[in-house]
């Protein structure tokens, strides 16, 4: 039987969950549900002057915002000092690590005079031919690497990649203030939670070989390796808050849908095909590391838009009711708590969705079936609330006082018996409407407005664009 697949998600909480890490947790994800396998949530929080508790929760809540459903931990690493300090114990009794003495400056002296000899800065291994402690000096712990040979990182995605081992130095595993470190550490983890995939981005993948022999160290096999392709701006440099948000949360604000987010986050690196939009089953059904790529991936905000606008007229209208009424309060045209009708505000949708790329887009429409008042824009109503417009207006308004029917067809007629007597294009009398009911000159289909806004509405409308022009 094949060992049962245990993947991680380990992000230092330094930060919000952004895209980069997004993207990592969910190939982990979707690795783990696409092989029955069981997905680790692990917070690598050792660097306590910047892992703060909030970020912690930022990003569990951002996980759960895009749907990603962890079956273990969250494990803290400052829960687990304890395991770390017993490993590093066990490596200096098999004389595997060693205590070092150097200080901090003499450290620094050597690593300037390699630089200044064009030489790679490398603990040069002193201290591990020390037959004794030194006096008054609280040391740190190292590791003994091998001085010669190769080592093969055998990647999923990336193939073979040699490191030589004069590259690799001996490297603090235990810092002299008793933290462990991230190589060590990480590596402990793994073995202790069982880890048969460690899936992450490519920026650790030097560090891959110092890790593969602290594995050797401790007698346990290396887990599979598959580093992730870089995620780059559009100018090519990697992702950062200059190329827009980079924050999960912020696409939460902006009105994107989380599955929307997922299906681009997706798309960064992985393809199947032609095909553009997944749902999750078919995410977990098609994911495998062949279809991930090796080069870097470009974030396009334009295409995480449209993507968004796909998922929006996909959603149903009862849905995006519900997922809607958020961006109301956000965009002031209801009081938080305030009902809606629901059979209403569907029929609403159901006209709208094709136009809104986001739930800000769909709220901000909404607004003019919904506020008591329109806005008008200035350009719109010079434009179109003017003398030329009046007598056109007032006829409608009485036109539709009396018709009993305020439907579409009810209100067709009613424009076209306008329009016919006086021989204009239905546009002449559409657009003043329009601007008189919704304040601009782009909304759905008049009669479509007017059926939603209701004959109420209308009419209070109609009666403030007559006054407004006078
Ligand atoms: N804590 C590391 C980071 O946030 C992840 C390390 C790993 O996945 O091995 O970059």
């Amino acid at each position: 039987m094949t060992e049962k697949v245990r993947v991680r998600f380990a992000p230092s909480p330094t930060g919000h969950l952004h895209i980069g890490g997004a993207r990592t947790a969910l190939f982990n994800y979707l690795y783990a549900r696409h092989n029955n396998g069981v997905f680790i949530l692990r917070i690598e929080d050792t660097d306590r002057t910047r892992s703060t508790d909030e970020y912690i929760e930022a990003i569990l809540e951002g996980m759960r915002w895009i749907g990603l459903d962890w079956d273990e931990g969250p494990f803290r690493q400052t829960d687990r000092f304890d395991v770390y300090l017993s490993y590093v114990d066990t490596l200096l009794k098999e004389g595997k690590a060693y205590y070092c003495y150097c200080s901090a400056e003499e450290l620094e002296e050597r690593r300037k005079l390699a630089m200044a000899l064009g030489r790679q800065p490398r603990y040069d291994g002193r201290c591990r031919e020390l037959k004794g402690p030194v006096p008054g000096v609280v040391p740190s712990v190292r590791f003994s690497m091998p001085r010669e040979g190769r080592t093969v990182v055998d990647d999923l995605i990336r193939g073979k990649v040699v490191f030589e081992n004069t590259q690799l130095d001996d490297f603090i595993i235990l810092r002299s203030d008793r933290t462990p470190t991230y190589n060590f550490t990480v590596v402990v983890d793994d073995v202790d939670m069982r880890i048969t995939h460690v899936i992450r981005g490519d920026d650790h993948l030097n560090n891959t070989p110092k890790q593969i022999h602290i594995y050797k160290a401790l007698g346990y096999e290396t887990p599979k390796f598959a580093h992730l392709p870089m995620i780059l701006g559009s100018d090519k440099a990697r992702l950062s808050k200059r190329h827009g948000a980079t924050s999960v949360m912020a696409y939460n604000e902006m009105g994107y849908l989380p599955d929307a987010l997922v299906n681009y986050l997706v798309r960064l690196g992985w393809s199947y095909g032609d095909q553009e939009i997944f749902s999750r089953e078919e995410l977990i059904k098609y994911f495998s590391f062949e279809n991930v790529g090796k080069a870097a991936a470009v974030f396009n905000p334009d295409k995480l838009l449209w993507l968004n606008s796909q998922y929006i007229i996909n959603s149903s209208s009862e849905k995006l009711s519900e997922m809607v009424i958020p961006f109301l309060v956000k965009v002031k045209i209801i009081a938080e708590g305030q009902e809606l009708d629901g059979a209403w505000l569907v029929r609403a949708i159901n006209t709208l969705r094709e136009r809104s790329r986001t739930l800000t887009e769909l709220a901000n429409s909404l607004g003019y079936y919904i506020a008591d008042e329109v806005n008008y824009n200035e350009k719109a109503k010079e434009k179109f609330l003017n003398e030329k417009s009046r007598d056109l207006l007032v006829e409608l308004k009485t036109c539709l006082e009396q018709i009993t029917e305020f439907s579409q067809q009810g209100l067709e007629a009613a424009f076209k018996k306008i329009t016919e007597k006086h021989g204009v294009k239905l546009g002449n009398l559409a657009q003043p409407v329009r601007v008189a009911v919704t304040g601009g000159t782009e909304s759905p289909g008049i009669f479509e407005v007017l059926e939603i806004v209701g004959k109420e509405k209308t009419l209070k409308r109609l009666e403030k664009a007559i006054e407004t022009i006078g």
